[in-house]
């Protein structure tokens, strides 16, 4: 059974600095958003595509995203990251036994074989996300005095896509909304159930792009003058 993507850019991206919404801004001639979702269609593992965007943006996305045959829907998002995967969720048919890959916008270099090593992983275990070692040491501070050195052997960098078995994630998000969690990605909200989630290596290409200056390592990258 193929996947359902559910690709969310209903943030507002103060941090860009910009009065479009930063999902809407081009790379190399494009929006993010419509690069990010073009990786999916790509992908033979996605059946179904679902878009989350801000309310005033539904008909234009619906227009340029109309070019996807696997788009099912653009629907509006939520004040938070978690009620615009809500959103996207309530698109997918009721019943769906399948995978659902959730997916920032925001990360327009995403790379088919990165969704299907996702795909893969979260087929086989339920859960799966790729992860990237961190390069700098990390430290805990508060109030300007470092108190403790992290061993960066265990840590990492949550990317996405992150992918779970579908009634899973329901369950998860559905539980945090109840419990007044507030969650900065997926598999937090499947940690909390206690299932395992599995690490898959992420990769650098598939940066977030945050501020001007990644957007501006993003078009070195597109226009071949950068090499990841
Ligand atoms: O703000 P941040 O960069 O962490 O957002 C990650 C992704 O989540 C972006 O693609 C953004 O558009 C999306 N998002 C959303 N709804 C929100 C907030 C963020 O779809 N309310």
């Amino acid at each position: 059974m193929q996947a359902v993507a559910i690709v969310v850019a209903a943030g507002r991206g103060e941090r860009m600095g910009q009065g479009r919404p930063k999902a809407f801004l081009e790379l190399g001639g494009e929006p993010l958003l419509l690069r990010a979702a073009r990786a999916f269609e790509a992908a033979p593992s996605v059946g179904k595509i679902v878009v989350v965007v801000p309310e005033p943006e539904i008909s234009a996305a619906r227009e340029r995203l109309g070019v996807l045959p696997k788009l099912l829907a653009v629907v509006a998002g939520g004040e938070r990251r978690q009620d615009s995967v809500l959103a996207g969720l309530r698109q997918v048919p009721a019943g769906f036994e399948g995978i659902v890959l959730i997916h920032d916008a925001a990360r327009p270099l995403v790379d088919v074989e990165l969704i299907e090593a996702v795909a893969r992983q979260a087929a086989a275990t339920g859960a799966a996300l790729p992860v990237l070692p961190l390069v700098d040491t990390v430290k805990r501070v508060r109030g300007g005095r470092v108190v403790e050195t992290l061993d960066r052997a265990e840590l990492g960098g949550a990317q996405t896509p992150q992918g779970f078995r579908c009634a899973l994630l329901r369950e998860a998000c559905e539980s945090a909304l109840v419990a007044g969690v507030a969650l900065t990605d997926e598999a937090m909200a499947v940690e909390r159930l206690g299932h395992a989630v599995h690490a898959v290596p992420g990769s650098k290409r598939n940066r977030k792009i945050t501020t001007p200056d990644d957007l501006a390592w993003a078009e070195s990258v597109v226009a071949g003058i950068l090499h990841t």
